[in-house]
């Protein structure tokens, strides 16, 4: 698809949707870019259409859902973004020597650190892939610090940015995942791995479209987990198999609609433009494209609130969670889950409405019983 200029020159496709997205973010706007942890985040929920397009755009979602009366709280704090800073600056001295003693490599007999330098995001793209090919040619040590990667999503372009990217002598490439939360007796939060394993995943999936145009490259499919060791500021590292996210990963990614078609079908004139919009017009505008709310979102997106007010107000079971919605099958309302557990409505037939009916009868069982 192609639009016309008034001198009836034809835009190329992606110049279109740029300005589309740009419309939508409000022009004077500055796009939020996507990180690994917001893709990850996107990949779990593909079916979530708002979400897409909010991040497409690069709509600042914090400020929208404060502006729309329901903040979420979501995201880290400045406390714990300067901690982790300073974490990752100890986990990178002594010339990188010192995270390699991570992986196991005690005394590297040199370690390449290539100047990532370059104007804007597809630049450094440019220069990290030029970085890892020169690097895996060299068949020695080196380590990229804040490469820059570049994967498509649902047809537009996504810059990302691991923290380290270690190449070794082999030609092989493996992702370093820094985190500040703690590993206590070789263990961390199995929460915070999943979701640490799940964003190095976006990395391995971005890392590997480069080694396939490299020659002699192959990307590990087991990342480094650096955490500071039980409640000192040493560092201590996990390799983490992350073939299991990364298939996930693929798979949702693919899913996503393309971000044209999710465009197309907002109103013209519509925007979320934070600045610019009062709350009514933003909360038209967030409802003019459809949402897919699940519990999990309380965990990974900053306008959960606001969804679950919504998915609540429809009375839907989506709000009971995912697994929950497949378990009721037809039954789409709490109102007609209620009716078919009381006898009121429902095949009887229907699996679904029978263990509603069984749970009903055991539950009045056991209330009569007190
Ligand atoms: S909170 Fe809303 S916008 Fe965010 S992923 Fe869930 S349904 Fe989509």
């Amino acid at each position: 698809m192609s639009a016309s200029l008034d001198s009836g020159r034809q835009l190329p496709p992606q110049t279109t949707l740029r300005h589309r997205l740009a419309e939508l973010r409000g022009p004077a706007s500055v796009p939020r870019p996507l990180d690994a942890r917001a893709l990850a985040a996107l990949a779990a929920n593909p079916g979530c259409k708002r979400r897409a397009l909010l991040d497409g755009a690069g709509v600042d979602k914090t400020a929208l859902a404060e502006k729309l009366g329901s903040p979420s709280g979501f995201g880290q704090s400045q406390f714990a973004i300067a901690r982790g800073n300073a974490f990752e600056a100890k986990v990178k001295a002594d010339g990188g020597r010192e995270l390699l003693r991570l992986l196991g490599v005690e005394e590297p007999s040199a370690v390449d650190l290539p100047d990532l330098a370059a104007a804007g995001p597809q630049g450094r793209a440019a220069r990290t892939a030029l970085a890892l090919r020169e690097a895996t040619e060299a068949g020695r040590w080196a380590l990229l610090d804040h490469p820059m990667l570049a994967v498509e999503v649902a047809g537009a372009p996504v810059y990302l940015e691991p923290d380290v990217v270690v190449v070794h002598p082999d030609g092989r490439w493996t992702v370093v995942e820094i985190k500040s939360f703690p590993m206590i007796d070789g263990s961390a939060d199995a929460a915070k791995v999943g979701a640490a394993a799940r964003q190095a995943a976006v990395y391995v999936l971005a890392l590997g479209r480069v080694a396939a145009v490299t020659e002699g490259a192959t990307v590990a499919h087991s990342v480094l987990l650096v955490c500071p060791k039980d409640f000192s500021n040493l560092p201590t590292a996990s390799v983490v198999d992350v073939r299991k996210q990364l298939s996930v990963t693929r798979r949702q990614l693919a899913r996503l609609t393309r971000l044209e078609e999710i465009a197309d079908a907002v109103p013209q004139g519509v925007t979320f433009d934070v600045a610019e919009c009062s709350a009514e017009q933003l909360t038209a505008a967030v409802e003019a494209v459809p949402h897919a709310y699940a519990p999990e979102c309380l965990a990974a997106c900053e306008l959960a609130f606001h969804c679950r007010e919504r998915a609540r107000a429809a009375d839907v079971v989506e709000a009971l969670g995912r697994s929950v919605r497949g378990e009721l099958g037809g039954l789409t309302t709490i109102g007609e889950v209620l009716a078919a557990a009381r006898g009121e409505a429902g095949d009887p037939e229907d699996p679904a409405v029978a263990a509603l009916r069984r749970a009903q009868a055991l539950r009045t069982e056991a209330l009569a019983c007190r």
